[in-house]
């Protein structure tokens, strides 16, 4: 086998990583890259820093990528696997290893570790680290949810997205690891993929707009190397799913904003989503090409589950696009008028027809105090004035889905989901509003909706805040930058939204701008005076 040899480029992708993983298990050779004795490997393997995501009662998954180069397509490590060795501790010291085994960091997944540890105990918090060639990893801390069903006190959960690089710095995640949240829920648009010198930047990013994989992996380095977001990762668990900048601005499935061939665009998709798994501690498999499920629940004992969704891989078609005038702009519409032909079209789809079916069976069957749905963007139809004065809809959110958005709000009724919340981000502002049933839109509200501001990215203009009320809204604002925390127990909650006092300075303080109240069984948001 010619595996050892570094100068041998890695397999192709689509060959099956069991069938690698077992074939390098036979080798001797293979097994000794990167152990004492043996070849060294360049020092600073943990450039990227470590994470943990995804936990369940018994497990949780660990991640890491080695990378001594973390802007080199190949991370600085010769195309080999490289065992890595976990540990998982009851304590920060690693005294009582609760847990460990050895990973294979394979080359053809940028030797990205993705340990999915089993026999933890539920509701627990564990310490864990790796170890590969002589070096040790920083330590992070993680925890399992409690047992199914289990009665639970409490959850805190932190709620961002939109952290581009060159916007700002990153005191948000400093400001979110002082609360100690049991879990941190991550919405969208971890990455920008815009090429470097965006106007305003406070720091550039590092290589040109990726394409490839070499290009996406560079992109994503350039952002776990910020020491704020690894600390971050580093103080709880994360749960992620992505939007469109993880590939491109405002793609929908196939389509990308300039309406190029779908066939390169997907080609283009598949090395972004294999970057997005490559650096993320994600239970789902690796994608196949193009495609990667990604949508999932997460469930917190008796008191919440999570609805994860995907509504970027399987949306349908943009509304209101004459192709006369799509062809005369050379991109897509993204501000539709409020009446068009198929803007209302029963058919049209954000979430695609399995992932719909799968939420509405996962809503028929939870039995938990309260249902959050995790879901990328503005869910309330909400208009803006384009340059010319006219009110428009975004093509882009759920506004430009509004079938597709009121089949999830009348599943909530049908199926009695227990006090339905979504949260959002996407639209670099804060945003707070009453669900209420589509057919019956005059009586109490169902839900709530809670977009959690952006921890870097700006909005331009304030018309946002400035239309909230008249678009149905109880709080706006596209001014300020920063997260979304959820506090619940079994009788209410709170939602604050903590709001940075300038998120280009990395020492920026935070303070509460806005805080709601909710009760079980009482569906809507209370705003209380700060
Ligand atoms: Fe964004
Ligand atoms: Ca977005």
């Amino acid at each position: 086998m010619a595996q050892t040899d570094p100068s041998m480029p890695p397999p192709p992708a689509t060959a099956s990583r069991r069938a690698f993983i077992a074939g390098g298990t036979a080798s001797a050779a293979l097994m000794s890259i990167g152990a004492r004795g043996s070849t060294p490997l360049p020092p600073g393997l943990f450039s990227l820093g470590v994470a943990s995501g995804d936990p369940e009662p018994a497990s949780v998954i660990l991640w890491t990528r080695l990378a001594p180069q973390p802007l080199a397509p190949d991370g600085g490590l010769p195309g080999v696997a490289v065992p890595v060795r976990w540990e998982v501790s009851d304590d920060e010291g690693f005294a009582r290893i609760a847990r460990d085994g050895t990973a294979l960091a394979d080359p053809r997944w940028g030797h990205s570790v993705h340990v999915d540890v089993q026999g933890l105990r539920p509701d627990r918090s564990y310490f864990y680290r790796f170890i590969a060639g002589g070096e040790v990893s920083m330590a992070g801390r993680t925890r399992t949810t409690p047992a199914a069903g289990a009665p639970v006190d409490r959850l805190r959960l932190c709620f961002a997205s939109c952290q581009k690089y060159e916007a700002g710095f990153y005191a948000a995640w400093r400001h979110m690891v002082a609360e100690d949240p049991h879990l941190i829920l991550f919405l969208g648009d971890y990455i920008y993929e815009g090429a470097p010198g965006s106007k305003d930047a406070v720091r550039l990013h590092r290589n040109p707009e990726p394409f490839d994989l070499a290009g996406y992996r560079a992109r994503y380095a350039t952002y776990k190397l910020d020491p704020l977001l690894q600390a971050a990762h580093q103080a709880a668990p994360w749960a992620l799913t992505w939007d469109d900048h993880e590939v491109a601005n405002d793609y929908a499935a196939a389509l990308g904003e300039d309406n190029e061939d779908p066939a390169v665009f997907l080609r283009r998709r598949a090395a972004a989503y294999q970057a997005y798994y490559e650096h993320q501690p994600l239970r789902a498999k690796p994608p196949r090409g193009p495609d990667m499920t990604l949508y999932r629940t997460l469930d917190w004992g008796a008191l919440a589950q999570l609805q994860i969704i995907d509504d970027r891989q399987y949306r349908g078609a943009r509304a209101c696009q004459p192709p006369e005038l799509v062809a005369a702009h050379k991109r897509y519409l993204d501000k539709v008028p409020l009446q068009c032909d198929d803007l209302f079209d029963p058919s049209r789809t954000m979430l695609g027809k399995a992932q719909e079916h799968w939420l509405d069976e996962r809503l028929a069957r939870s039995q938990a105090t309260w249902n959050i749905l995790a879901q990328q963007t503005l869910m309330h139809q909400s208009a803006e004035p384009n340059e010319a004065g006219e009110m428009r809809y975004s093509a882009d959110n759920w506004s430009g889905y509004p079938a597709a958005r009121d089949r999830i709000f009348r599943r909530w009724v049908e199926a009695g989901t227990r006090n339905p919340l979504a949260l959002g981000g996407d639209i670099h502002a804060f945003a707070a509003a009453d669900i209420r049933d589509p057919d019956k839109p005059d009586r109490a509200p169902i839900g709530a909706e809670f977009v959690g501001g952006s921890i870097t990215s700006t909005r331009p203009g304030s018309q946002f805040k400035r239309l909230g009320a008249q678009n149905g809204l109880s709080f706006a604002e596209d001014q300020v930058r920063g997260y979304g925390r959820l506090d619940i127990d079994r009788n209410g909650g709170t939602v604050t939204f903590r709001g940075l006092a300038d998120a280009r300075r990395e020492d920026s303080t935070i303070a509460d701008i806005a805080r709601f109240s909710l009760e079980a069984g009482r569906p809507g948001l209370h705003t209380e005076s700060l």
